[in-house]
């Protein structure tokens, strides 16, 4: 008789213990796995390894059980994990998640674009459906054809035979960049309001193309639109970025606090979108965070 051979699947990175930096867990502690494989490329995406073809066909392939193993290797600690990509819901993974959820406090948490449905989502702990806004390169009617399919396959009953995946079992998440992204996750939280949802500022490095600028703008186009307090140059000809004023009045300089330009970048944006959030009506119910791994290690791979 002969035996099939276990599938393989693209393996990019296995790291942790870690901190998740978005969504309903960021800043809690979590192994991470990410697979290789997107049908997405979107042009600020920060894992280009395990997006791009080049790269993805160079990876290892492993079984689910070699994968587990390898979690088994690194430091005890969180009781979390999370499997990321590239997009997971391309790959059966149904092993891996009930070898994890085996362990005595072993949460699986996964997150996905919400392109595709796979049945074994049913069965994680916690699953983040991040639809990509404009600003990613993909029109937003196929993004939000896309997800509407997901979600419905998501709610639908047939599929909450495998265990039923609630409101607080899934949330969404929607990375933004500029205005037209926010008013893409205006859409998206209207048509879904029984789902929590984040919204991530994004961040202006990385990308499928090298370090991302939104298309057709520069760089100082950028910063002056995403850190509007950014002034001229100090006299010793080092950059100079004023922060807000603070609530006593007082205004303190970013490279006084001791931060690079990549921390300055995010915090300027995250207050920008803190700013358009709080004044909004239909966002009163949603949480506004930065990336904190980016502001911890920036794009460093592996932590
Ligand atoms: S951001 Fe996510 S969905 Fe977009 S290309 Fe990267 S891994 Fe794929």
């Amino acid at each position: 008789m002969v035996t099939a051979k276990p599938k393989t699947i693209p393996l990019a990175e296995v790291f942790g213990p870690t901190i998740q930096g978005e969504g309903a867990l960021a800043g809690r502690s979590t192994y991470f796995v990410r697979l290789g494989g997107c049908d997405y490329t979107c042009v600020w995406c920060d894992s280009s390894h395990a997006v791009l073809p080049m790269f993805v066909s160079t990876l290892p392939r492993l079984t689910q059980e070699e994968i587990y193993e390898k979690l088994l290797d690194l430091p005890m600690g969180p009781e979390w994990l999370t499997i990321s990509g590239g997009n997971p819901a391309l790959f059966d993974l149904t092993e891996l998640v009930s070898f994890w959820q085996k362990g005595s406090a072993s949460k699986v948490a996964v997150e996905t674009q919400g392109s595709r449905w796979a049945d074994w989502l049913g069965r994680v702990d916690l699953l983040t459906v991040s639809p990509k806004p404009p600003s990613s390169g993909l029109d937003a009617q196929t993004s939000i054809h896309n997800l509407d399919d997901f979600m419905s396959k998501l709610m639908d009953s047939a599929y909450r035979k495998v265990k039923p995946l609630g409101p607080k079992q899934a949330v969404l998440k929607v990375v933004v960049f500029d205005d037209e992204d926010f008013e893409y996750a205006r859409k998206v939280h209207a048509a879904y309001p029984e789902f929590d949802f984040y919204l991530s500022v994004g961040t202006a490095m990385g990308g499928l193309a090298g370090n991302y600028i939104p298309p057709a703008i520069g760089l100082e186009t950028f910063l002056d639109k995403f850190a509007p307090a950014r002034t001229a140059a100090s006299a010793n000809g080092t950059p100079t970025v004023a922060s807000p004023a603070t609530s006593h009045g007082t205004t303190v300089t970013w490279t006084q606090r001791g931060l690079s330009d990549n921390d300055r970048s995010l915090l300027d944006r995250y207050r920008w979108l803190a700013d358009k959030v709080k004044g909004d009506i239909s966002f009163n119910d949603v949480a506004v965070l930065p990336q904190l791994h980016v502001l911890l290690w920036g794009h460093t791979k592996g932590v």
